[in-house]
């Protein structure tokens, strides 16, 4: 099932890319900017300001889980989706679509074009694509059958013998570290960050080159220690190639809002230019002996900050 297909993306991996959204991810990152990713089944998506309350809706909802203002209730609604059908201000979406092998890879491969003229390719995204270890195999490899360039974005909670028949197939990745202690990690995500320190190291002795990335969302992954101990575990990893930091944004939270639910982060800011500068020194400091570099993206210019 995936949630998105964003096409022309200058920002995970190389040239111009098809990102793939699989939807459905294991971990409850408190940051996570599209929170529509996180279930496995298809969810409703709502847009009040489309709403033109015709009321229609209501008239079709079995639950009478429908408000008068047209927002669901969802402890009452069931997912039957009736009400999407009959929206004709499209006020209401379903997020997640079933795709084939045959019939996604249709839909990447109109952009052929652009990724040979451009450098690009697919890159697979999530949730969580090493989840679906066997779409994702399938998919990677029909890929490749088609001469495509194929990464994977992944935040590394999967069961590395599900998602091992796609390694063949995939030739680059970035992986998320977002916190190197254990706890802190399991608190603000839901789980700890063992199964994610092994799999990196697994991937990368398999020999795909990986980019670690940590989002840097202010008093929870920012601290210096933080990023000093990640810095020291890529230095330690030959496959990690380099280290992005991404500063936090809001772009996520409309998306909260349209799916019912509270945003987890409200009232935390962006970090400042000067702090992301300052974690990129410290980390650069760390890794200069390995040769590898840490990096951060300011408007669209990528800074390696020594
Ligand atoms: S059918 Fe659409 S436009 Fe009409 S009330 Fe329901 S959500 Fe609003
Ligand atoms: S999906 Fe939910 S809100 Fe929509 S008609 Fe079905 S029960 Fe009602």
């Amino acid at each position: 099932m995936i949630f998105n297909i964003q096409k022309c993306s200058i920002h995970d991996g190389d040239g111009l890319r098809t990102l793939v959204f699989f939807k459905g991810c294991p971990l409850r990152c408190l940051w996570c900017a599209n929170p529509e990713s996180q279930h496995y089944q298809k969810e409703i998506l709502e847009s009040p300001v489309r709403c033109v309350g015709c009321n229609v809706c209501r008239t079709v909802c079995p639950q009478g889980a429908i408000q008068e203002d047209g927002r669901i209730d969802r402890t009452l609604c069931d997912n039957c989706f009736a009400c999407i059908d009959v929206c004709y201000a499209d006020s209401k979406k379903i997020a997640g679509t079933d795709y084939t092998v045959e019939a996604l890879y249709q839909e990447i491969e109109k952009d052929k074009g652009f990724y040979t003229r451009y450098g690009g390719g697919v890159t697979f995204s999530g949730g969580e694509p090493l989840t679906h270890g066997s779409f994702l195999t399938q998919i990677a490899k029909r890929c490749k059958e088609g001469n495509l360039h194929v990464m994977v974005e992944s935040c590394g909670y999967a069961k590395y013998e599900e998602f091992a028949p796609a390694l063949p197939y995939i030739d680059a990745m970035f992986m998320d570290i977002k916190q190197i202690d254990a706890e802190k990690h399991k608190a603000m995500t839901g789980a700890d960050n063992a199964l994610i320190l092994e799999n990196i190291r697994r991937i990368a002795a398999f020999g795909i080159p990986i980019t670690a990335r940590t989002p840097v969302i202010p008093g929870y992954t920012d601290q210096l220690e933080n990023i000093e101990g990640i810095a020291r575990f890529i230095a330690e990893v030959p496959g990690i190639k380099a280290y992005e930091l991404l500063a936090y944004h809001e772009f996520g939270k409309p998306k909260y809002q349209a799916l019912g639910k509270a945003y987890p982060l409200e009232g935390v800011k962006p970090p400042t230019d000067e702090a992301m500068r300052e974690l990129v020194r410290r980390a650069n400091q760390i890794l200069e002996p390995s040769g590898k570099e840490c990096f951060w993206t300011k408007d669209n210019i990528k800074e390696v900050v020594k």
